[in-house]
């Protein structure tokens, strides 16, 4: 069944940070209304929405008015209950759907679904009491124990080099399921990030390659510096997870490069922080496409038009030593070919993302100059 959304439909978002901030700028501009659910009071997205629902995701009288005033809902945030995509899509159209959302947010059926169907990714066991860290293969040391559920940014990891070390983590995290991954080398990482439609078709953006500081995106730089038979590698697994999900919208797939061979590390079923670039840099961003896959209509083209480095801008740079300041923005409003984007968010935490900044250009090795002369004169 092809279902194709009009404006002035009201379409709904599910989570309200930035990412979902931009899904309303990309709507507003096709002409669509945006109400957005988040229990957040100073949510991103819901300051420049038509309606805020400021309620808690499971509760079911406000998703019962949501859904009545929504032509198709979407999501931004990887933890949204997979019980709330369900009961919302009884009334009207949800994309992507639980099911494929549940495997992405919660590292076990995620690591599963790698396994079972095939796709290549790292050594690693699923952790659901202390014996099966007793008896975890000596090979998988040093290791990283992950919480199966709500990590993000690094957060609800530890490293661990024996299983001493990981029994103790395991004690901190209360227990909860994990998966026990091997620590694996890296010689860099990248991330596809594409979106599929109703009907199947499957428009990747170009892989771009992501530096990490602390478990948190730092840096994406596209092209990514690896060769092009890499990249169409990537693309084409990305491309099939997706197939395999039945995924409609946007995704992110992130991999490891380790001794030259491409690792699936997690899928995010969403906009991706890597995809922040294609704002700037590509003839349709992942939000359009976002809106696109979400009303029926056909999807953009995904093509660069430019080489670009994004760089993420934490709550961090607020602090000089122990005194609050708003960043000296002027300095990076006075390069030319660098694009700002401010998330609107009332109080810079260390660690919490604010904003991030593009800058494009023709020639790869002079936008890498570039922005990273532009990361040196704000930081
Ligand atoms: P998050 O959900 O926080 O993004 P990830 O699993 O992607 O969690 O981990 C964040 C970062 O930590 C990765 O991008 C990578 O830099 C590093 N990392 C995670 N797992 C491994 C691993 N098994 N081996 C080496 N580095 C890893
Ligand atoms: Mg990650």
């Amino acid at each position: 069944m092809k279902t194709t959304i009009l404006p002035p439909a009201t379409l709904g978002m599910l989570g309200g940070g930035q990412l979902g901030r931009f899904f309303v700028a990309a709507a507003h501009e096709l002409g669509y209304q945006v109400w957005v659910l988040d229990p957040d009071r100073n949510s991103p997205a819901a300051q420049i929405a038509e309606r805020h629902f400021c309620v808690a995701y499971d509760d079911y009288a406000a998703l019962d008015e949501f859904a009545a005033g929504c032509a198709a809902i979407t999501t931004e945030f990887e933890n949204v209950p997979a019980a709330t995509l369900d009961y919302l899509a009884k009334f009207v159209p949800v994309r992507p759907h639980a099911a494929a959302v549940a495997i992405c947010q919660h590292r076990v059926s995620e690591k599963s679904f790698l396994r079972d169907n095939g796709f290549p990714h790292g050594p690693f066991i699923t952790v659901n009491c202390e014996n099966d860290l007793k008896t975890a293969p000596a090979s998988l040391f040093p290791a990283i124990l992950k919480v199966a559920r709500f990590g993000y940014d690094g957060k609800g990891q530890a490293t661990v080099s024996n299983v001493a070390e990981a029994l103790l983590a395991f004690a901190q995290f209360k227990g909860e399921q994990c998966v026990l991954e091997q620590r694996l080398p890296l010689d860099y990482e990248v991330s596809v990030v594409l979106a599929r439609d109703e009907q199947g078709k499957v428009a990747c953006f170009p892989t771009g390659e992501n530096q990490h500081t602390r478990g948190i995106l730092d840096v994406s730089i596209v092209p990514a510096r690896t060769s092009g038979c890499m990249q169409s590698d990537a693309e084409d697994i990305a491309a099939r997870i997706a197939e395999k999900l039945g995924y409609i919208g946007t995704m992110g797939v992130e991999f490891f490069v380790s001794r030259g061979q491409l690792l699936v590390n997690e899928m995010a079923p969403r906009p991706h922080n890597s995809g922040h670039y294609t704002i700037d840099a590509c003839v349709t961003d992942q939000f359009e496409q976002q809106v696109r896959a979400l009303c029926g209509l056909p999807l953009g083209e995904p093509r660069a038009h430019s080489a670009s480095v994004m760089v993420n801008l934490l709550g961090d740079l607020w602090y000089d030593g122990d005194t609050y300041r708003e960043p000296d923005w002027a300095k990076l409003h006075a390069i030319p070919n660098l694009k700002l984007h401010l998330y609107g968010k009332h109080h810079a935490r260390p660690g919490r993302k604010m904003g991030h900044f593009t800058v494009i250009g023709d020639n790869a090795e002079a936008v890498q100059q570039a922005a990273l002369a532009a990361r040196a004169a704000i930081g």
